[in-house]
């Protein structure tokens, strides 16, 4: 019981506030430490043991969410990534499915993010679970767009709703013209896909106001929020609800 899921606000560029939440896993080893998934995410998935730990993370998500529902009436979306090894189940998507019925939550707000490295050994399979997490209403993103080594060749093959463009594009991205003209070109073909863009790994002003321009629809980052845990981020959420339903007053009226 040391493992927690912690949430990362995404923002809404043009509403300027938060349009869905990421979940990462944490592991609480002491009181004093919190591992975050990078330190441990590769040795469950060599080991297996992420089939288990996966199953877990979309369980406690799913619970989460129909929490979130009941007791403050917020209807909010959350990603959860899954790793290649849990796209190989063919009934991964149905089991999920159970879930969200069980506990009365909308597959609408549920999104998978898959990496393109993660579905390259079992394209069949993926495929195919992932056109089911589609039937259901599950909508799929593509994490670390970029990153892999067949983007395009994925976009082609797998339903995708969201693309996640890669923070190593986005680091430099106001001083960089060969990362901004990628970024630029990922955000226009996104567009005439009809696919959503999120840029990762935004941790300047600067940075953002760029993405702002460049018209990307939403932001993920240290500088709109780091991943926090359940209590915290539902502090947030709140404090955004109540200034949605009264929105300050214009002063010269
Ligand atoms: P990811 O899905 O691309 O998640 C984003 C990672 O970047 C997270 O690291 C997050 O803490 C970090 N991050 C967010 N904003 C910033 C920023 O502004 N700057 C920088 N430098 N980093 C930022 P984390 O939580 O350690 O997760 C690492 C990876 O582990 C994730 O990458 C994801 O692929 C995987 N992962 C996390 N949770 C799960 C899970 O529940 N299941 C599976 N299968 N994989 C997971
Ligand atoms: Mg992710
Ligand atoms: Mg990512």
């Amino acid at each position: 019981n040391e493992f927690e899921g912690f949430y990362q606000p995404i923002i809404n560029m043009q509403q300027g506030a938060i349009s869905k939440l990421e979940a990462l896993l944490r592991w609480n080893q002491s009181e004093k430490e919190i591992l975050a998934a990078f330190n441990f995410i590769e040795v469950a998935e060599r080991s297996g043991l992420i089939i288990k730990i996966g199953d877990w993370v979309c369980r406690k998500v799913i619970s989460q969410l129909a929490i979130w529902q009941k007791e403050i009436a917020l209807d909010i979306q959350i990603s959860v990534n899954i790793s290649s090894l849990q796209l190989q189940q063919p009934d991964l998507a149905d089991k999920i499915y159970g879930y969200l019925q069980a506990n009365r939550v909308s597959p609408s707000n549920l999104i998978i993010e898959v990496t393109e490295s993660m579905v390259i050994h079992s394209v069949e399979i993926a495929a195919q679970t992932l056109k089911r997490f589609r039937e259901i209403g599950i909508r799929i993103a593509l994490d670390d767009f970029g990153m892999g080594y067949s983007s395009f060749q994925y976009l082609q093959k797998f339903p995708v709703d969201i693309i996640k463009i890669d923070r190593v594009f986005i680091r430099d991205i106001e001083e960089n013209e060969c990362n901004n003209s990628i970024v630029s070109a990922i955000i226009a073909m996104s567009k005439k896909m009809r696919i959503g863009t999120v840029a990762e790994g935004v941790e300047t002003e600067a940075q953002f106001k760029y993405l702002y321009r460049l018209k990307c629809e939403e932001v993920q980052g240290y500088l709109t929020g780091k991943p926090m845990s359940s209590a915290q981020v539902q502090q947030l959420l709140e404090k955004q609800k109540a200034s949605l339903n009264n929105p300050p007053i214009a002063i010269n009226q």
